[in-house]
């Protein structure tokens, strides 16, 4: 028996034996599991005509609307952009503006700017980055210049920048319901990559002398106007992303003719800038796989014979909230098509653009992942909104999503060859084919993260500035969803390779991070996040993910879940709507699960504290006094200086004279007296006939009682998900819901009556509430077993994939030629 230890108890009177918690943690526990799970009363903003109480739009709910034409164009040789445009701002509001707020986030990059002046550091100390950083930013050659703002009528606009903004001044109080047209002009020079964190800027391979230029937050951008916030004027600091007005784009880009395009929206003029074989071949693409538009060798000799003039490609986007494209001579351009049938776009073109260098994973993943987030995502949401749904390959460590448009890193490892190695160009190949674990997953993560994107928060339109999660967090849980549709084994989180561990249980993953130091809540302004991915991607990706397989189930979850999305398509929500939403779709109360997880810093952490085991008492002496004694001389050992004086050889002066016993001296305080058997019959004759009746059946069953601790180290209330093992060798799993924190939060004790004895009980065997310790889940405790590699300090980096073939091929299983494109996609057919 491995339960502590086994008690009797008398009848139903003294349950309450468990044991007293000190005196200070007795203090702490009182109403502790009150403010647990007291709801979210002044937390949540007060529902009104805007926003309802169920976490709806209200009958009175507005929003602004944003409509852009605009003609742009691309100085490649000079990395610039110049630029006009015609707005049409709608107000949709009931308030009349007397100015208009637009957003300026190419400002970022100067040196004067508030992010630059904002930054800090934690140690006297300047790394590579910071010089290059700086000698970007301090010729103040980057940001808008040329800024005009003029009204149909030709009346130049007044305006004053404020760092990323600009207010403009309009001759008239815009009325609700009116809208005003003015032309902007505007320019830029692109910064290089990654030379500031920047979400665009342009890629130079200096091999060729090529650029990929992605042209992101490039055009001056509407501040949105809400009914919660109005204006949302937030400087742009680098972290917190967007919010943005939905409208319709008609746009014309001027590139060098030898460039092809990607961009937000569908190519309008296709006769103009495609040849018929790639109007062909984007005409016949089918479900099945992946074909080229503009193949490898196409993009090879576009990148080596240069331009020779300019090109115009225009582009038509319905109901966007924002607008990107990408530009490059390097574009191979692979597309398929995702159904819906029934949506109002039934066959969307997935499409992938990316150079040689990106090959060969890019043509074999990269489009089907794009068509498998569409698969999923619209599963969990509504149909894909758009035409198109597009990865671009940028730079290492990129990912970044806009309306149809995603721009995605991970190429296969730069090759290790040096230059004056005669073998060079066939080993930089090899290095090429042999791409690594972490190159194919993370490329289909990111791909499947970035188009997710486009749902939220590019449709269900969330105020990323203010809350990163709102997006990243419900992004990363269906992206996670996603990957195990993908492959079973994806390693989802953690870096990937062939020598780490990998994670593919989220919940694993994030205690690790729910209990480390300085953290703050998920419900905390982007801006002041600390360490943001854990904060805003994977901790509440782990909240949701416990909340569909845990707590809710996933019939609720699903339901609810969707019933947001369907709400707040092409709309703006808050998190109060998410929260109320997912309450008032599934009909379970969440506000102690929101406190807990959103609000607080708190984690998960169950432990059992100690269980014991009662079978009832009798009422009849001459069965429970020998019992009694028994338990007593079990629990009260002989002192150790009574064994002591026996060794001595010490008799007690009681043995050594006969003269000194009496009646004590052979009966101890378990004696069974006529008097005790006859009290006990009174006794039960005082009982009302019901009392005897329920004592007698229990009786008769022989029920064992356990009673069991269970602290809550982590301060998170969690559902209890017991395994039961009994001696003869069965099992029973017994779900106790959160609630059982309700009164206190810290330790409760369970009662469970069972028919045979119990051999151990654990709680959460399949790691499914994000418990941040298994060592205390399970009563009684086990040594836990496991090796150790003798420690050093270094391990070797591992290529699975370029080790496998360089065996392969010293054993002459392959031939070089034959495996030189991994990827069957073949452009002389014309696919
Ligand atoms: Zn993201």
């Amino acid at each position: 028996m491995s339960i502590r230890r086994i008690c009797s108890l008398i009848g139903a009177a003294c349950f309450f034996c468990a044991c007293f918690l000190p005196a200070a943690q007795a203090a702490d526990a009182i109403g502790s599991g009150a403010k647990a799970f007291a709801q979210l009363g002044q937390e949540l903003p007060t529902p009104n005509a805007y926003r309802t109480a169920s976490g709806a739009p209200g009958h009175a709910y507005w929003q602004q609307r944003a409509d852009y034409r605009i003609d742009a164009r691309l100085d490649a040789e000079a990395r610039r952009i110049d630029a006009k445009a015609r707005i049409s701002y709608q107000n949709n509001s009931p308030d009349a503006l007397r100015y208009l707020w637009m957003q300026l986030d190419q400002n970022r990059f100067r040196a004067d700017s508030l992010d630059q002046r904002s930054r800090t550091t934690s140690s006297d100390r300047v790394t590579y980055r910071n010089l290059r950083e700086h000698q970007a930013v301090s010729p103040n050659t980057l940001g808008y210049t040329g800024l005009s703002f003029t009204l149909d009528s030709g009346e130049a606009l007044p305006f004053v920048v404020v760092d990323t903004m600009a207010r403009v001044d309009l001759p008239k109080p815009l009325q609700p319901g009116e809208a005003v047209t003015f032309d902007i002009t505007w320019g830029f020079n692109i910064v290089q990559r990654d030379t500031v964190r920047s979400r665009g800027g342009y890629e130079q391979f200096d091999e060729s002398d090529t650029q990929i230029f992605f042209l992101a937050q490039w055009f001056p951008r509407l501040v949105v106007y809400s009914d919660y916030e109005g204006w949302h004027n937030k400087a742009f600091l680098g972290s917190g992303e967007f919010t943005l007005e939905f409208g319709d784009y008609d746009v014309s880009l001027t590139v060098p003719d030898n460039h092809v395009i990607s961009s937000t929206g569908a190519l309008q003029n296709a006769d103009e800038v495609l040849s018929p074989a790639q109007r062909q071949r984007l005409a016949s693409a089918g479900t099945d796989k992946p074909v080229f538009i503009v193949t490898p060798e196409e993009a090879l000799a576009n990148e080596k014979t240069g331009a020779s003039g300019e090109r115009t490609w225009r582009f038509v986007a319905e109901n966007v909230r924002d607008f990107a494209w990408a530009s490059s001579s390097k574009f191979i351009w692979d597309a398929m098509v995702h159904e819906q049938p029934g949506a109002k776009y039934d066959r969307v073109l997935a499409m992938s653009f990316y150079p040689n260098e990106a090959e060969p994973v890019w043509s074999k993943y990269s489009t089907h992942a794009v068509a498998h987030t569409m698969d999923v995502y619209s599963r969990f949401s509504f149909d894909y909104p758009y035409p198109t749904a597009q990865s671009v390959n940028t730079w290492e460590g990129g990912g970044m999503e806009y309306p149809m448009i995603t721009f995605n890193g991970y190429r296969p490892d730069p090759p290790r060859a040096k230059e004056d190695d005669p073998e060079a160009a066939e080993s930089r190949a090899e290095a090429q084919r042999a791409y690594s674990r972490r190159i194919k997953y993370g490329l289909i993560g990111v791909v499947i993260h970035e188009v997710g994107h486009i749902y939220f928060p590019m449709t269900v339109n969330s105020d990323e500035r203010q809350w990163t999660w709102m997006d990243e967090g419900l992004n990363t849980f269906l992206e996670y969803v996603a990957e195990l549709e993908w492959e079973e084994d994806f390693p989802a989180f953690r870096r990937i390779s062939d020598s780490l561990v990998q994670e593919t249980n989220v919940l694993d993953m994030i205690p690790e991070y729910m209990t480390s130091p300085n953290q703050v809540p998920v419900m905390t302004q982007s801006d002041s996040v600390l360490r943001l991915g854990p904060n805003a991607y994977s901790k509440p990706a782990a909240a949701l993910t416990v909340l569909r397989e845990t707590v809710m189930g996933r019939e609720l979850f699903d339901f609810a879940f969707r019933e947001y999305a369907q709400r707040w398509k092409f709309k703006r929500p808050t998190p109060a709507d998410f929260f109320r939403t997912m309450e008032d779709a599934s009909g379970v109360d969440l506000d102690w699960f929101w406190r807990a997880w959103f609000y607080t810093t708190d984690h998960v952490d169950i432990a059992i504290a100690d269980v014991r085991a009662y079978r009832l008492k009798r009422n009849d002496p001459d069965f429970d006094y020998p019992l009694d004694r028994e338990e007593h001389a079990r629990d009260n050992p002989v002192p150790i200086n009574i064994e002591r004086n026996r060794a001595a050889g010490i008799v007690p002066r009681e043995s050594r004279f006969e003269d000194l016993k009496d009646l004590y001296s052979d009966n101890d305080r378990y004696t069974v007296t006529n008097k005790d058997r006859n009290d006990a019959a009174k006794a039960y004759d005082k009982l009302e006939p019901w009392e005897q009746e329920v004592f007698a059946k229990a009786i008769e069953e022989d029920s064992i009682f356990y009673f069991v601790d269970f602290d809550n180290l982590g301060g998170v209330p969690t559902p209890l998900l017991l395994h039961i093992s009994y001696e003869d060798g069965s099992t029973r799993d017994l779900e106790l819901p959160a609630e059982i924190w309700r009164r206190d939060a810290m330790a409760v004790t369970h009662r469970l009556i069972e028919s045979k004895p119990i051999a151990s009980i654990s709680v959460d065997d399949r790691h499914q509430t994000a418990d941040a310790d298994y060592s205390n889940n399970r009563f009684p405790p086990r040594i836990h077993e496991s090796r150790l590699a003798v420690y050093k300090a270094k391990t070797k980096k591992r290529n699975l994939m370029a080790d496998l073939l360089h065996e392969l091929r010293d054993s002459g299983k392959v031939d070089g030629d034959e495996d030189d494109r991994a990827v069957p996609l073949d452009a002389a057919d014309g696919r």
